[in-house]
């Protein structure tokens, strides 16, 4: 077993022993000790456990919650993705310090396996079998209907505890009008195996190597990230960029010009000739900044920055900061002409 995962407890619903994967996934952890819970979303250890890191990120690595899903639609989306399908998983074990996930599950936020993925493949099938062909070419894909995978977490992370992930890219491979996607920080190379046969698209995760130290914690390093990338191609799937997030600081048109040089030089033909990139500029919040002083102050030096930053209403109706609106124009600008210098073949999918 990865680094990532050491399994000492699971939180179980009492159905996930009904299904095959629950029953595979509580196999695969013989020792583990079995808690029982009414429903995987309401586990008090887990919710507003904003106290120490350290007991935040033990949960992370020891603890797995097994659940059924109990609704499968589908929501739109328009950005990464067509649709947000529903998810096989929640949580994560690694802790990006911008990360927003764990707002909802509470901070520690460790991963939730839903069981029944089975009803979550058919939703898609049926789902995609009723759309039909896709009629117009946007900027998500120019011909087929892609599916968000993995809002909630990360899938390659996932892949290390269940073959949900590798069950989500087998439907895939038969639905001529739609593809899989997720984003992804870690590297895992049991995703080689899966066959995806170009339906299945993967966004890399990157950003300059010395902000992915101080911010992105657990996950694996830049370097191996882009050395993941040609494996990735190699083994059928379509792999796209996502930097994300952009984090504006005095230094950062030079390590941002270097880590599009280290992509570039870091990737080969095949890569080239397919890779498209989506940019997301950093959002923070007046709540994840409180939580994070109590267990990573270093990383607020750089995400928590009101001389740059202002208030906006989200849609969810949360108080969020983001880049000033016109510096941020400015800002994607400056990294929009960047990349159409060292990376002149890779088109931005998006950006804001
Ligand atoms: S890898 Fe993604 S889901 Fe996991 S902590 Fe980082 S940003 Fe959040």
């Amino acid at each position: 077993m990865d680094a990532l995962f050491d399994i000492r407890q699971i939180y179980l619903e009492e159905a996930v022993r009904d299904y095959a994967r629950g029953q595979e996934i509580l196999a695969r952890h013989p020792n583990a000790q079995l808690i029982p819970v009414d429903n995987h979303w309401r586990i008090p250890q887990f919710f507003g456990n904003e106290g120490a890191a350290e007991e935040w990120l033990r949960i992370k690595r020891e603890t797995l919650i097994l659940g059924v899903r109990k609704t499968l639609t589908m929501r739109p989306n328009g950005r990464s993705a067509d649709f947000i399908a529903p998810s096989s998983s929640n949580g994560c074990g690694m802790a990006c310090a911008y990360c927003y996930v764990p707002r909802r599950k509470g901070y520690a936020n460790p991963v939730t396996v839903l069981v029944n993925i089975d009803d979550i493949t058919r939703a898609i099938i049926r789902h995609a079998g009723k759309l039909g062909w896709k009629t117009a070419p946007n900027q998500i894909d120019p011909a087929a209907w892609v599916y968000d995978l993995g809002e909630n977490g990360d899938l390659s992370a996932d892949a290390l505890l269940s073959d949900n992930v590798r069950d989500l890219i087998g439907i895939f491979r038969d639905l001529p009008n739609a593809k899989g996607s997720f984003a992804t920080k870690r590297v895992n190379r049991a995703l080689l195996d899966y066959d995806p046969r170009g339906r299945t698209r993967v966004r890399v995760s990157l950003m300059p190597p010395e902000m992915a130290r101080r911010l992105d914690i657990r996950t694996d390093p830049i370097d191996v990230r882009i050395a993941f990338i040609d494996e990735l191609v190699r083994a059928g799937y379509e792999v796209h960029v996502n930097f994300s997030p952009v984090v504006v600081h005095e230094n950062w048109q030079a390590e941002w010009r270097s880590l599009l040089h280290q992509l570039n030089d870091g990737i080969g033909a095949a890569a080239k000739a397919q890779l498209k990139a989506e940019i997301i500029m950093l959002t923070h919040n007046a709540a994840l900044h409180e939580v994070n002083m109590r267990w990573h102050p270093r990383g607020e030096d750089w995400l928590w920055r009101p001389d740059l930053q202002e208030n906006k209403k989200s849609e969810g109706g949360m108080i969020n900061l983001r880049y000033r609106h016109r510096w941020k124009g400015r800002w994607l600008g400056q990294l929009r002409d960047w990349m159409a210098e060292i990376i002149p073949y890779c088109a931005i999918r998006y950006a804001f």
